[in-house]
Parts: C-alpha cells; sequence; structure tokens
C-alpha cells in the first residue's frame, strides 16, 4: 500500500461525523482533522477581534493568521461561532486560505500515522477527491437537533430545542447553497442515514466499508 489513506467524511451540521471520525481514527490508526474547527476557529478569532460582521478580506486575514492554540479552545463550539464559521465559509478567499493545511494534513498526516480521517463538507468533493473511502453522513434535521440539544444538556449548558433547531436549519441553508465548495456528496460517497441508528451501529458500518477499500487497495 503507498501513500496516505484517507477517509472522508461530509455531512451536515450534528450529523455524528466527528464521534464517528473519532472512532475510525482510533480503530484504524490514523490521524484526525476536523476541518469544521478551522472555520470555527477563523469565526472565534474574529469574534474576539469584535468583527461580527467581517467583510471577506478581514475573514481571509483572519483565516491566514489562524492561531493554531485556538483550535483547542473550548469556545469553538458555541453556537455564535457555529454560526459565523458557516458565513465566513462561504467567502472563497477563506476557503482558498485553509486549503493547503488541509491537504497537507490529509497527504502527510503528523506522527507518522499512514493515513488520515478528515471530516467536513467538502472533503470528498474538493478536498480529497481521491480519498478511497467517502462516507457522507446525514439525519432529520430532528434528530441532530435532538442530538445537539442532549449534548448540551450533558453539559449543563443553557440548551432550547426551537433555537437549536433553527439554527441547525439555517446552517444547512447557508452550507448547501453557497457558491463555493456547497455542501454535497460525492458521486461516489456511501450514504448512510443516521436518524435512527446508534453510534455503534454506524461505525460497525464503516468499518466493514474502510476494511474492503483497504483489501482491495493496490
Ligand atoms: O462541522 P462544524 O459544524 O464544526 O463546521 C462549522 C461550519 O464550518 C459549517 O457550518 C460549515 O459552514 C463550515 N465548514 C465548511 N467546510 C468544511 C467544514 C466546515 O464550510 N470542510
Amino acid at each position: 500500500m503507498s501513500g496516505s489513506f484517507i477517509v472522508a467524511i461530509d455531512g451536515p451540521a450534528a450529523a455524528g461525523k466527528g464521534t464517528l471520525a473519532r472512532l475510525i481514527a482510533d480503530y484504524f490508526g490514523l490521524a484526525y482533522l476536523d476541518t469544521g474547527a478551522l472555520y470555527r476557529g477563523v469565526a472565534l478569532s474574529l469574534i474576539e477581534a469584535g468583527l461580527t460582521a467581517p467583510t471577506e478580506a478581514e475573514a481571509a486575514a483572519a483565516a491566514l493568521n489562524l492561531d493554531p492554540g485556538l483550535l483547542q479552545s473550548p469556545d469553538l463550539r458555541r453556537e455564535d461561532v457555529g454560526n459565523l464559521a458557516s458565513v465566513v465559509a462561504a467567502m472563497p478567499a477563506v476557503r482558498a486560505a485553509l486549503d493547503s493545511f488541509q491537504r497537507n494534513f490529509a497527504a502527510r498526516p503528523p506522527g507518522g500515522a499512514p493515513g488520515a480521517v478528515v471530516d467536513g463538507r467538502d472533503i470528498g468533493t474538493v478536498i480529497c477527491p481521491g480519498a478511497p473511502v467517502k462516507l457522507f453522513l446525514t439525519a432529520s434535521v430532528a434528530a441532530r437537533a435532538a442530538r445537539r440539544f442532549l449534548e448540551l444538556q450533558a453539559k449543563a449548558r443553557p440548551a432550547d430545542l426551537a433555537q437549536i433547531t433553527a439554527e441547525i436549519e439555517a446552517r444547512d441553508a447557508r452550507d448547501a447553497s453557497r457558491a463555493t465548495a456547497p455542501l454535497k456528496a460525492a458521486e461516489d460517497a456511501h450514504l448512510m442515514d443516521t436518524s435512527n441508528l446508534s453510534i455503534d451501529e454506524v461505525f460497525a458500518r464503516a468499518k466493514t466499508i474502510i476494511e474492503t477499500a483497504r483489501q482491495t487497495r493496490t
């Protein structure tokens, strides 16, 4: 087997991509990149600079100067950060600024890992179109909102189901309708609707797909 083995996972907000990606990375010994964290990092740095309605040039500058330390911040998960992330993610100059970091990570994963699991919105279509495994996770808005609600409750954070539902719908609409790298499944992606599946079931399906791809890879 030669080159980095890449598992691309795409799908809308709160479809379970991050949980699945971590399980796959641990099981197969692959590096993990959460590309949403990059867009969230850009959004958080803008908010911290008082730029809550940035121009494309301001957002691109934030992307080019992204502080890796910010990517560990618990504030990345805030809803306002996720919402601004999806606004700046529609700006071509921001996507371009984050492009090479993502491609380099996938091609040369850190720590000498034999490959990488990369999750986001455009991994199978734009960032790693040659990935031997592409998964596209979906789930109903109701299922995703309920998951996000329970996650927030578990962390004893304020949670309002109606508000979370409205934010997920707005984010879906922005991510799917933007001109640059919209959210969509690659033609050769395996689609998985996780609305009625447990994480164990999703992982079991993904594991079979990955094992088959590894065996057939030359
Ligand atoms: O996945 P997460 O919810 O953390 O991503 C935050 C936002 O970043 C998404 O709503 C999306 O607009 C944007 N994003 C993107 N492309 C990616 C990853 C995230 O546009 N590859």
